[in-house]
């Protein structure tokens, strides 16, 4: 009989986090991967090391056979974006199915009780995901629960507004999360832009933020509008949610959070 395997993807975001924390003592041979673009965060990194060692066990990290900049040379130039997400399908889809070949496997999703997202992992038919934080009805106020019972706490990038794991430069940042950026890893920032093309050819330029390119919006009057935006959106968000629990404000957590992109493997 063919053995089945089990795996659960941690991406350095909470939930995943979490549920790996959550599931420790419940599946033994569980493999614990991370799939690594080798652009995420230094603190993620740190992070997932202090993960492994509340788990006691590796975190096999799978690094794809070629890294970004070599497929942004492939691609001329072409950043990725919402609707062509290469950077997701080379550098952490293929990695995690190359890993797991055609094994059976029960891959395990962090999507909480609360949420009414649908898990996308792989689409390989051998993958089948599995998501214990709804069949246990765990919710926010449950995943902050074991983040801190278990002392690992929060990831550290949500103390500065980054809202997300993945790569520094992902484009699913808000306007607000690349001054954020700019503001704590200046450098990272240069990294970012440095990406960027400004052509006058149609079909040439490439930006990570369709409405502003990032040497625009590092400008201080556009900095300031954009912190200006943000602060009034966010009290007019949280005037239109009276209702919004205790446990959510303690933690900082935010709507730009609760609109999160379903960008699973990278982000959950
Ligand atoms: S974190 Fe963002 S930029 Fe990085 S692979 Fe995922 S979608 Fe792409």
């Amino acid at each position: 009989m063919k053995t089945v395997r089990h795996i659960l993807s941690l991406s350095g975001g909470k939930d995943s986090t979490a549920l790996a924390l959550f599931m420790r003592d419940k599946v033994k041979d569980m493999e614990y991967v991370f799939c690594d673009t080798g652009k995420e965060l230094n603190e993620t990194y740190e992070y997932l090391n202090r993960v492994e060692a509340y788990l006691g066990k590796k975190i096999i990290w799978l690094n794809a056979e070629a890294g970004f900049d070599h497929w942004i040379d492939v691609f001329g130039g072409y950043l990725p974006g919402p609707n062509s997400r290469w950077c997701t399908k080379l550098l952490k889809l293929k990695p995690f199915e190359d890993y797991v070949k055609d094994d059976e496997i029960v891959s395990y999703v962090g999507i909480r009780a609360d949420e009414d997202r649908v898990g996308y992992i792989s689409t390989k038919p051998n993958i089948k995901a599995v998501f214990p934080f709804k069949d246990y009805g765990i919710d926010y106020a449950g995943v902050m629960k074991i983040l801190e019972e278990s002392g690992i706490g929060l990831p550290p990038y949500l103390k500065w507004g980054r809202t997300h794991s993945g790569c520094f430069f992902c484009f699913f940042q808000k306007q607000i999360e690349w001054v954020r950026l700019l503001e704590t890893y200046p450098k990272m920032f240069d990294e970012a832009a440095a990406y960027e093309k400004q052509n006058d050819e149609p079909g040439k330029t490439f930006t990570w933020n369709q409405d502003m390119p990032l040497c625009e919006l590092r400008k201080p009057e556009n900095i300031a509008k954009i912190k200006s935006r943000y602060e009034q959106n966010r009290v007019r968000r949280m005037e239109n949610r009276p209702n919004k629990r205790l446990v959510e404000v303690l933690a900082g957590m935010t709507d730009i959070e609760e609109e999160r992109p379903a960008c699973l493997i990278c982000q959950l």
